[in-house]
């Protein structure tokens, strides 16, 4: 599996990322044994990076993915845990008081004595300028008690990561997380990099096939597309579906082939499913990319080409 450079943190990331939340149950029951097989086959094909959260499950994906780590028991040296403050079960708070907690708590159900990354969990739900005076100070102060390596911020509006950056010291954020702006039918991530590079800030795209959009089976019923989007995306895989291929894993390949973006976080629960992503990223790998059918889904998903979603605190 090829390993890229996280920003300026020294980290080697594999480009397929382990997205924990399922692990949580969030998108159906996974028990410890098959979440211990998920973990155990995804070091075995080369994945060393596993991002996770309180929020995902309601604290459940940090104790079962702690549970699954020890289990297989490689060496805490040689992968990367990423996981979040700020957004729980309960609500948002990105209070100094309750960041300094929750990564105690997070530690404590990882079953570990550090997190590589600790990132401030969707941030366009709190103040942004909380999360410059209040969040991140207290983030820099766990760094030096050794609790974590390295600070990220995460959320969907690309606009946050600006404001943030552009009022923060250099070298204060490591890392940011985008989710659903690099993939097929939305790239507008891309736009954002040079800027990124130029703060030696690493950067994670999560959700390649946008949380379901891009997949045969469609999104889950709480997806926040418009109805036109979800109808393109369908359109999309239904025509990849009698092509005999797979959008799925177009996708995932669309996304991994911008090596500026460090790794690919994609949510698994089980062994088949590591498999195939990986899989996705060996062909790639090899050069065995259908040029063609991308080609003809880009064109399908031309007219909702970048079209997103409102989230978070909205401006008045
Ligand atoms: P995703 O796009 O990766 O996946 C959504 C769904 O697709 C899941 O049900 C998954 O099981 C399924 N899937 C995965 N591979 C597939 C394949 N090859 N074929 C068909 N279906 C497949 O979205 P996600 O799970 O929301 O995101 C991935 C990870 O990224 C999360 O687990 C989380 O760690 C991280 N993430 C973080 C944030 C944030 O910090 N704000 C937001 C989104 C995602």
């Amino acid at each position: 599996m090829e390993v890229r450079p996280l920003g300026n943190t020294g980290l080697k990331l594999s480009c397929v990322g382990f997205g924990a939340s399922p692990l949580g149950s969030v998108f159906g029951p996974v028990s410890d044994e098959e979440a211990i097989d998920t973990v155990r086959e995804a070091f075995k094909l080369g994945i060393n990076f596993f991002d996770t959260s309180p929020y995902y499950g309601g604290t459940l994906s940090e104790k079962v993915l702690g549970k699954a780590l020890k289990a297989v028991g490689v060496p805490r040296n040689e992968y990367i845990v990423s996981t979040k403050c700020g957004r729980y079960k309960e609500g948002f708070d990105f209070s100094a008081e309750r960041v300094t907690r929750s990564i105690d708590e997070s530690l404590e159900r990882l079953q570990m004595e550090y997190v590589d990354i600790l990132q401030c969990h969707d941030i366009e739900f709190g103040s942004l300028d909380q999360i410059i005076n209040e969040t991140i100070p207290a983030l820099q102060k766990l760094k030096e008690t050794g609790k974590i390596r390295f600070i990220g911020i995460t959320g969907l509006p690309l606009e946050i990561f600006t404001y943030v950056l552009d009022r923060v010291p250099l070298g204060t954020v490591d890392v940011i997380l985008s989710y659903c702006h690099y993939g097929i039918n939305d790239t507008a991530l891309e736009d954002l990099i040079p800027y990124l590079k130029s703060k030696g800030v690493g950067v994670i795209s999560a959700s390649p096939v946008s949380m379901g959009l891009l997949t045969e089976n469609g999104p889950p019923e709480w997806h926040p597309a418009s109805a036109e989007l979800q109808a393109a995306c369908q359109t999309a895989a239904a025509f990849c579906k009698k092509k005999g291929k797979n959008i799925s894993k177009l996708a995932m390949q669309f996304s991994l082939c911008n090596r500026d973006i460090s790794t690919i976080l994609v949510g698994m629960k089980s062994v088949e499913q590591v498999q195939v992503n990986v899989a996705a990223a060996t062909e790639l790998a090899h050069g065995q990319t259908d040029k063609e059918t991308l080609a003809e889904v880009e064109e399908i998903l031309k007219p909702v080409k970048n079209q997103t979603w409102p989230s978070g605190i909205q401006k008045s």
